[in-house]
């Protein structure tokens, strides 16, 4: 675990001397769970936007895109449940002054005995070898039996108690647990308190007719609002999806874990319409269709898995997560929800007007049901920059840094360096890197021994280096490197569009 944290802290750091993420108002102490994006990090974030649109709307002619306003009228978060159910229970620690999720601190706890559980398994594997049936051990093993059956218990208890909003219930859960506050030690602690996680401000000039709204928590209202004038402006046959880009905003009670948890960050979310009693088919489709898409990206299967919920929130009938292996564990990524009829309804309800789609094939009108593929832009960033994030010792026993960013993804695709600043090399550089710029994102760069620059472009990702050196003035070849295996090869100019092209596209 210490190496993890170790390993997590030196992704944060290199993220900020590379210019891929710093602390939002640094010059002022920074603002807590506020990040920027710095010029790689910007570049990162909007290709993996666009890698995701491309297959989300590009590639399925029947999901089309949104850009809806963050502001949006009151009452739709009334209609959605957000006024109300928008909470999370917190407690805080009184000896730490320390506030936690009260739920947050028992599913921490779950994931504890979940961990012992996993470790008697590995124990027994290599204890039993090839032989060892796991499916029998974990129905049978008396220590394993003992610690499923305390789970089963604790979430017997949290689970209603979250339901039916009984903050004593859940209080009283951590003081049986003997929960412990993290950072004190102490088992001091205050009332559980209901705590709503969306911002508001006001809107109007003058403050007697100063209205309040929200920031957007989730963007799929503004796809729910906008259904209907989508459908029938595209005239979008069911099933169909709105997919949508933008940031969303949660004053969540802890935020930790770098950009893990912001209190703003952006959200890509599909709303996939459908008949109703087709859901579940097309909720297992987008779930497989979703790990799919993370797979794509070169990230190896054992990095995901699938957390089916067991509790579904008020406006689902089915949800799993895709969780990722970040630095501190398995945690959410995407999740994908069957939402029923639920935010349709509500806003039918608390609008007065008809959301209904007239389906000719049974010449019937009804409210479909959706199912929602909504994935955190900034857990993605950070997904793929603690896996992209390597030491490597090298041949010579130097050490390198290198981000293994898919090449589609990285910042930069082609660094153009001229092995000196002299004999006409960089204005050949030059030439070239005017011709490769009009496709590729590029960077010249002609400061410091090509060792050193080799270096930093391993450090931000960039896939490929192309060497102007002598011999380029003579036959009009070049050397490319590849970041991954440092090997090089001359190719002619003329071709090294295509090659960049070609790779790219791997
Ligand atoms: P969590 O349980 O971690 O708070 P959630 O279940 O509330 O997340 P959803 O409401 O399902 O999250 O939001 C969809 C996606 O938006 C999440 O899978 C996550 O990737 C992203 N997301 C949610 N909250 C945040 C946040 N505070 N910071 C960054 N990304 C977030």
């Amino acid at each position: 675990m210490a190496n993890n944290e170790d390993l997590f802290k030196k992704i944060i750091s290199h993220a900020k001397e590379y210019g891929f993420v710093f602390q939002s108002s640094e010059i002022y102490d920074g603002l807590s769970a506020v990040y920027d994006y710095g010029q790689n990090g910007s570049e990162l974030k909007k290709n993996i936007k666009e890698y995701w649109w491309k297959s989300m709307v590009q590639y399925h002619e029947n999901i089309v895109g949104l850009d809806s306003a963050i502001f949006m009228h009151p009452t739709i978060w009334k209609a959605s449940g957000h006024v109300d159910a928008f909470n999370d229970p917190m407690i805080d620690n009184k000896d730490s002054k320390k506030r936690y999720r009260a739920d947050v601190l028992v599913e921490d706890y779950l994931a504890k005995i979940e961990t012992k559980i996993e470790k008697e398994v590995k124990k027994a594997v290599k204890r039993f070898g090839e032989s060892f049936d796991q499916e029998q051990f974990v129905a049978t093993n008396p220590r394993v039996l003992v610690n499923k059956e305390k789970i089963e218990n604790i979430k017997n208890r949290l689970y209603p108690a979250m339901d039916n909003n009984d903050l004593a219930e859940i209080k009283k859960i951590i003081e049986d647990l003997e929960i412990a506050c993290p950072v004190s030690g102490s088992r001091s602690w205050t009332k559980v308190r209901q705590f709503n996680l969306m911002f508001s401000t006001q809107m109007g000039s003058l403050s007697e007719d100063a209205n309040e709204i929200f920031l957007r928590p989730e963007t799929a209202q503004g796809i729910f609002v906008n259904y209907l004038n989508v459908q029938k402006s595209g005239r979008m046959k069911l099933p169909f999806g709105i997919a949508q880009i933008g940031k969303a905003f949660r004053n969540e009670i802890v935020a930790r874990q770098f950009i893990f948890r912001m209190r703003e960050f952006e959200q890509m979310e599909m709303q996939f319409f459908v008949k109703p009693g087709e859901e579940i088919k097309w909720y297992e489709y987008w779930k497989e269709a979703r790990m799919k898409w993370h797979l794509s990206l070169g990230i190896p299967k054992s990095k995901f898995r699938f957390h089916n919920h067991e509790k579904l929130a008020h406006y689902a009938n089915a949800a799993a997560d895709i969780e990722f292996e970040f630095p501190f564990g398995f945690k959410e990524l995407e999740g994908i929800h069957s939402r029923t009829d639920f935010d349709l309804g509500a806003h039918q309800k608390f609008s007065g007007k008809k959301l209904q789609y007239f389906d000719p094939e049974i010449n019937e009108s009804y409210v479909p049901y959706v199912v929602e593929t909504s994935i955190g832009l900034d857990r993605t960033f950070l997904a793929i920059l603690s896996h992209a994030y390597s030491e490597e010792k090298l041949e010579d026993g130097s050490e390198r840094v290198i981000m293994k960013i898919p090449p589609v993804l990285a910042p930069v695709k082609v660094a153009i360096l001229p092995l000196m600043k002299k004999d006409e090399l960089p204005k050949k550089a030059r030439e070239i890197m005017d011709v490769l710029k009009v496709d590729h994102m590029c960077q010249y760069e002609e400061k410091d021994a090509i060792g050193r620059r080799y270096r930093r472009h391993d450090a931000i990702g960039t896939p490929y280096c192309i060497t102007v050196d002598h011999q380029t003035l003579e036959d009009q070849t070049v050397t490319i490197r590849d970041r991954d295996t440092m090997k090089q090869e001359r190719i002619a100019i003329e071709k090294i569009s295509g090659i960049i092209a070609e790779r790219l596209k791997k």
